[in-house]
């Protein structure tokens, strides 16, 4: 299933992309796609409705803005330098260790919003991401056990400010945590349909030019480790979100940096999670 989230931002509602690629609405079957809804088996109700009533589900308009596929979690813990390539473009040593740090929640977007530029930005930077829902709490799980605590896939920019996050001192959630730098969607994708999750080609394009390519075969911390590692640190709950680092490509890499700046359009995917598309806007002026 390809679950999605429409309506004006903070007011969405649940849907699904069915196979022919229209939306349905699904209130129906719960209010949102939250961390109750995962706990409680929403995704087992969503399927059999989905069975017994799909045909019959009410169309979406296919102009309606879609929002993130899933409704703010508790946390969005991201995963970094998990791309060798991208490890050595930053200037560093590939981690022996999973590097691991937060984002807040109030960065999340959806997939097809503007990209704000937060006040006295000059290096907000671009990384394109596969990331994870769980769908079950966990908490001090094995690598074996991860695979039965995913919710899902999705298609996520990690929206990044260098300055904020490298030169402004402390933890690098400096950099990662303005509105709208967490565009997800447009859809969270079973892993029914999802035969290898490290073996999907994702790209990210900046005004038509091809920055980043790369394939998630290229992690060098895979899902299942990650998700237990992170697991022995805090517990995940239902609809938290595990993002799992960018492959080489970053405007931070290039000689000079290449930074985004507005009226640029960022657009990106991976195989089988979709494309997403985002316009730079400059920052809102203080009133
Ligand atoms: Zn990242």
């Amino acid at each position: 299933m390809k679950l999605i989230r429409y309506g004006p931002f903070e007011q969405e509602k649940p849907g699904l992309c069915l196979d022919d690629g229209s939306w349905v609405d699904t209130s129906e079957v719960t209010e949102d796609y939250d961390e109750k809804f995962f706990a409680q088996g929403g995704l087992e109700r969503l399927r059999n409705w989905l069975k017994e009533k799909g045909a019959d589900a009410p169309a979406l308009d296919p102009s309606v803005r879609l929002g993130a596929p899933v409704a703010r979690p508790s946390k969005i813990i991201c995963v970094g330098l998990n791309y060798a390539a991208h490890a050595a473009e930053s200037g560093v040593e590939p981690p022996k260790e999973a590097v691991i740090f937060f984002k807040s929640t109030t960065a999340i977007s959806g997939p097809f919003d503007d990209i704000r530029l937060p006040r006295g930005s000059e290096k907000t930077d671009w990384e394109v991401e596969l990331a994870v829902v769980l769908g079950h709490r966990a908490s001090y799980i094995e690598p074996r056990e991860a695979e039965a605590h995913i919710a899902g896939y999705l298609l996520h920019n990690d929206v990044s400010e260098r300055a904020f996050q490298l030169e402004r001192g402390g933890q690098w959630v400096k950099g990662k945590s303005c509105d709208t730098f967490a565009p997800l969607g447009p859809w969270l994708v079973t892993p029914d349909e999802i035969p290898d999750v490290h073996a999907l080609p994702l790209w990210l394009k900046v005004n038509g030019e091809l920055r980043q390519n790369s394939s998630t075969a290229d992690m060098i911390f895979q899902v299942p480790y990650l998700i237990s590692y992170i697991s022995q640190f805090m517990t995940l709950l239902p609809g938290d979100i595990i993002t799992t680092g960018t492959p080489h490509g970053v405007g931070l890499g290039f000689t000079p940096p290449i930074y985004l700046k507005a009226g640029d359009v960022v657009e990106l995917g991976i195989e089988r999670l979709g494309t997403s598309v985002q316009r730079v806007v400059a920052a809102a002026s203080r009133r």
